[in-house]
């Protein structure tokens, strides 16, 4: 008896993974068109400093709108777009639709803001890297400074030393760096001080433990301490309530991001939500 379930779960198996393999397949296909047909969209999500309780910045996040797929997540196709390449040319755009868009919320008289951008680790390490970025800046009138990159702890990490002259080039053109997710990767705070970074972003997964896990808020505590040493700003990923945005503000946390605040949303929205921010709203 047991050894037939066994079998059948075995077929089972067997199936599913057959069936996943051709919707991976399916989706590289149409990933592949994605990127001649202009199916990418940016979601802006609003970073409110702490102190003015007011909107500072804004992180893009890349959505795939996709006629029979829907909208896809980028968890969804970006492991996928790093697997087949497909990356490069989508964080190109990216980058550069999201300094555009920057550019604009500037324009509109919103002139101190900041966008921070996620960097895909295949396209960091690509030779192409450094020589995108600059041609992006050409092209694009947008002050650098205005300008943050989202690296992780596991793309920085393997090459150390190589990775030290790629930022310093970068910090060069005045572009702000930042290490996200962080406390979720390599466990080595050796690094911090040896690369030239502005901001941490905690970890969501801590954030959503406050208040629940003593232990969380401790570690929570440490990072903001630990960041403020270093001079680095510490933003909040994942605040979904009062009660974890009132700790991080006790605790000093800089900016925090997230759902408590907005959702992400479009360049549109965007500009009414700026519009229409009142720091009561936090009250
Ligand atoms: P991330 O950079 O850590 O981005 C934060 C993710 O957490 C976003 O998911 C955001 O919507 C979500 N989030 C923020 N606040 C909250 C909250 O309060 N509650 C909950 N439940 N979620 C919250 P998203 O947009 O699905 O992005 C997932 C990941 O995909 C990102 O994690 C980032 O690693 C990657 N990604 C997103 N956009 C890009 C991009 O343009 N390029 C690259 N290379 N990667 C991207
Ligand atoms: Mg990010
Ligand atoms: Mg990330
Ligand atoms: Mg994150």
């Amino acid at each position: 008896k047991a050894k037939s379930s066994g079998k059948n779960q075995y077929e089972l198996y067997h199936h599913e993974m057959h069936k996943n393999e051709s919707k991976i397949m399916q989706m590289e296909v149409l990933l592949r068109k994605a990127i001649e047909n202009d199916e990418f969209f940016l979601v802006y999500h609003p970073q409110v400093d702490m102190k003015s309780k007011q909107i500072v910045g804004v992180e893009a996040l890349v959505r795939w709108k996709q006629k029979e797929l829907g909208i896809v997540s980028p968890g969804e196709f970006i492991p996928l777009a790093e697997e087949t390449g497909l990356i490069i040319p989508i964080s190109e755009w990216v980058i550069k639709k999201a300094c555009e868009d920057i550019l604009n919320i500037h324009l509109k008289g919103y002139s101190n803001m900041y966008v921070s951008i996620n960097i895909s680790a295949l396209h960091f390490n690509h030779d192409s890297f450094f020589r995108s970025i600059e041609a992006i800046f050409d092209q694009v009138n947008v002050d650098p400074r205005a300008v943050e990159f989202e690296l992780t702890e596991s793309m920085i990490m393997p090459n150390a030393s190589e990775t030290i002259g790629k930022l310093v080039k970068l910090k060069k053109l005045g572009i702000k760096l930042s290490i996200d997710d962080f406390g979720t990767g390599y466990s080595s705070l050796s690094y911090l001080n040896r690369f030239p970074l502005d901001t941490l972003k905690i970890d969501k997964s801590f954030i959503g433990k406050l208040g629940i896990y003593q232990d969380d808020s401790s570690i929570v505590e440490a990072i903001i301490s630990i960041a403020h040493r270093l001079n680095l700003k510490i933003v909040a990923e994942g605040v979904e309530n009062k009660k974890q945005m009132d700790f991080l503000s006790r605790e000093n946390c800089d900016r925090i991001q997230g759902f408590y605040i907005t959702k992400p949303i479009p360049y549109p929205e965007l500009l009414n939500f700026l519009e229409n921010w009142d720091e009561d709203l936090l009250n």
